[in-house]
């Protein structure tokens, strides 16, 4: 069995929502529920994020995005909602995937899991995005360097395409960005042809699916694809933006991926290069009974599969 992180506070709650909104605090309540009730919650080491420091987070934000979203309340856009308690958790939220990267380094973590919210990967350096404020996965990823994991490589299996990771890491050859998602779907960014700019051309890898798409196209990306990409790009450490919308059950996209096709891309994510961190951060997933067995479902192949 392997050490496991499984990394939550209940400051992600404080992130309230208007009525009616999918991105809802119900979303941890519903895996947290659903994990206490397998064996797996007594297996997970249970850590507390810490708070992302200003330079952690404006490693990858503009400091005048920093000093506006801080005071900001209401819709920064017409879907991106921050209340009272939004920007205080969603510094725990990154603060969340580098206490793994920390726990990681010192060895007593192999694997983690962070369940957080808001989520991160639309986020842009100079704007939230689509219920993203910071840009957790990235903001790890340029901690991760910090702290010596010179060469990371970020995977990205959320149904929608995680523009602002791409675009923070366009020009960049020591951070690799893997994304498959719902084309044409929303945000409308990665494309096949998106390979990336100067000097990270050929560092971003998108694999657009197509609405409909399921557990074979899935098999191909991630078993065909990912393997040799990973292999020859010879990461320090995976950071994985876990978004379960692509769970065939979810209402805002068209994927059809089952529950044996979310184990099988997150124990290909595993098997891609062992003996490096693995650490999968919550993106989306609205299906409160998917998310959830998914979620555990993940989680079970962290501790379990080699
Ligand atoms: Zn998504």
């Amino acid at each position: 069995m392997k050490k496991v992180g499984f990394i939550y506070d209940d400051i992600f709650l404080l992130h309230e929502m208007p009525l009616g909104h999918p991105e809802s605090k119900e979303r941890l309540i519903a895996i947290t529920s659903a994990l206490k009730q397998t064996d797996f919650w007594s297996k997970l080491i249970h850590l507390k994020p810490k708070r992302a420091k200003k330079e952690d987070i404006l490693a990858v934000h503009t400091n005048s995005y920093y000093e506006k979203v801080i005071k900001f309340t209401g819709y920064y856009d017409a879907d991106t909602f921050i209340s009272t308690g939004s920007v205080e958790a969603a510094h725990y939220a990154a603060g969340a995937v580098l206490k793994a990267i920390d726990t990681c380094m010192t060895g007593d973590l192999d694997r983690a899991f962070c369940a957080v919210r808001p989520p991160g990967h639309h986020a842009e350096p100079n704007r939230a995005m689509g219920f993203c404020i910071f840009n957790n996965v990235a903001i790890g990823a340029r901690y991760a360097q910090k702290l010596g994991y010179k060469k990371v490589f970020i995977i990205d299996f959320d149904v929608h395409h995680g523009n602002g990771t791409q675009h923070i890491f366009e020009e960049d050859n020591t951070v690799y960005y893997f994304s498959t998602h719902q084309s044409p779907h929303y945000p409308g960014t990665g494309a096949d042809g998106e390979r990336g700019r100067e000097k990270g051309i050929g560092y971003t890898y998108n694999i657009p699916m197509h609405y409909g798409s399921g557990d074979k196209d899935y098999f191909s990306a991630f078993h065909d694809f990912l393997p040799t990409l990973v292999r020859e790009f010879s990461p320090d450490i995976i950071l994985v933006s876990a978004g379960y919308d692509l769970h065939a059950n979810d209402p805002l996209a068209g994927i059809r991926v089952t529950n044996e096709g979310i184990s099988s891309i997150v124990k290909s994510i595993i098997q891609c290069r062992s003996g490096i961190p693995s650490i999968f951060c919550l993106e989306g997933g609205y299906n409160l009974v998917s998310l959830s067995e998914s979620v555990i479902l993940t989680v079970k192949e962290l501790l379990y599969y080699e």
